[in-house]
């Protein structure tokens, strides 16, 4: 065992997830290798695949031989990848057809309506998940830029955080028109789950009336899978799958994820990782601060962090925690 690992007593239980195709192999190998430098050859955490095809045994042999932790496979069941019987299938291809038109990106795709409706509502459900507390997510093609010299996980747990992201955004309007409505009716109904101390002002400037299309993006995600296995968040999510935007229109899991936290969760349980350097295609997080890049050995310049730009969403983030911006952030808003 290297020194880093925590004893027994310390550990969490805590997992990465990742959801995948068969090709997506060398792609997902690079941010595994990322992951595991950087992080988890240090706590040698879990690693689950998620498919809803079978993984085919190259792909098991290349992803065990570079995890540290175990490693897991599994198959989606139908169910959660396919058009439930209360969706009019000629109205969703109604839909694709004019978001092709209008070239909304992924509009016109099948798959990527199942995927966001997964990772929505499913992924935490799977039988693999259910050992678990914690979960980080990684897509294939991310980076990370920094070492993470500290168990992240336990970080969650010993702070009560719940929800943590790297990159925050405004989404596509066209993508999810109706998404707000389909809230609001279920904010109506069930005030009870929202707490008093939730970051409502975070996605609403109007305290609610309107979306302001602010957005976790949830490529990066390292959450308490009992956020979403709770109450709250499954019955809101079963109230969004009924409606039917899933297909209707083409929400992402991004903002209904943003959307359940931010209502479900008082603010102090969402987290910031400002010391996370992240990139996913075509954003960056970089830590502003010269002492946190130089003491973590990141490989970023920290003026492509997208934190402060004008299209993120962070700045509102500290305004509503009334938190004080890291050292530095100025030289990220080139
Ligand atoms: P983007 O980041 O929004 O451009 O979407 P990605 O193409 O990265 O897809 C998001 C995640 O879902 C990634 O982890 C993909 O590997 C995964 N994914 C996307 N489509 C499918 C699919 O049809 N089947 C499976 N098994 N995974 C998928
Ligand atoms: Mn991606």
């Amino acid at each position: 065992m290297t020194p880093n690992v925590p004893a027994p007593g310390e550990r969490v239980k805590a997992t990465f997830v990742s959801l995948a195709r068969n090709q997506d192999l060398w792609e997902l190998v690079k941010s595994i290798r990322n992951v595991e430098d950087k992080f988890n050859k240090k706590y040698q955490y879990d690693w689950v695949f998620l498919n809803d095809v079978e993984f085919d045994d190259n792909f098991k042999e290349v992803t065990t031989a570079l995890v540290s932790g175990t490693t897991k496979y599994g198959l989606i069941p139908k169910e959660h990848w396919s058009f439930p019987e209360w969706i009019d299938k000629e109205k969703a291809a109604f839909t694709r057809e004019s978001m092709r038109e209008k070239n909304i990106i992924y509009g016109d795709s099948i798959s990527y309506r199942h995927m966001c409706r997964f990772e929505s509502g499913f992924f935490y459900r799977h039988p693999l998940l259910a050992e678990y507390e914690y979960y980080w997510r990684v897509e294939p093609s991310i980076e990370l830029y920094c070492d993470i010299n500290y168990d992240i996980f336990k970080f969650m747990k010993d702070n009560k955080k719940q929800y943590g992201f790297t990159i925050s955004l405004y989404e596509y309007l066209g993508t999810i028109e109706s998404l707000w409505d389909t809230t609001k009716e279920f904010i109506a109904a069930h005030p009870k789950y929202l707490p008093e101390d939730n970051f409502m002002d975070f996605i609403s400037d109007d305290k609610g009336e309107n979306y302001n299309l602010c957005h976790f993006w949830s490529n990066f995600e390292i959450g308490k899978l009992d956020l979403w296995r709770g109450e709250a968040y499954s019955k809101y999510f079963d109230h969004l799958d009924k409606a039917g935007g899933f297909f209707y229109e083409r929400w992402g899991d991004a903002p209904v994820h943003s959307i359940g936290a931010s209502l479900f969760l008082p603010k102090d349980a969402i987290h910031y990782f400002a010391d996370v350097g992240y990139f996913h295609n075509p954003f960056s997080n970089c830590p502003t601060d010269k002492t946190v890049r130089e003491a973590n050995k990141c490989t970023c310049d920290p003026r492509k962090n997208f934190a402060w730009h004008g299209y993120s969403c962070t700045p509102r983030y500290y305004k509503v925690k009334g938190e004080k911006r890291p050292p530095g952030w100025e030289d990220g808003t080139d």
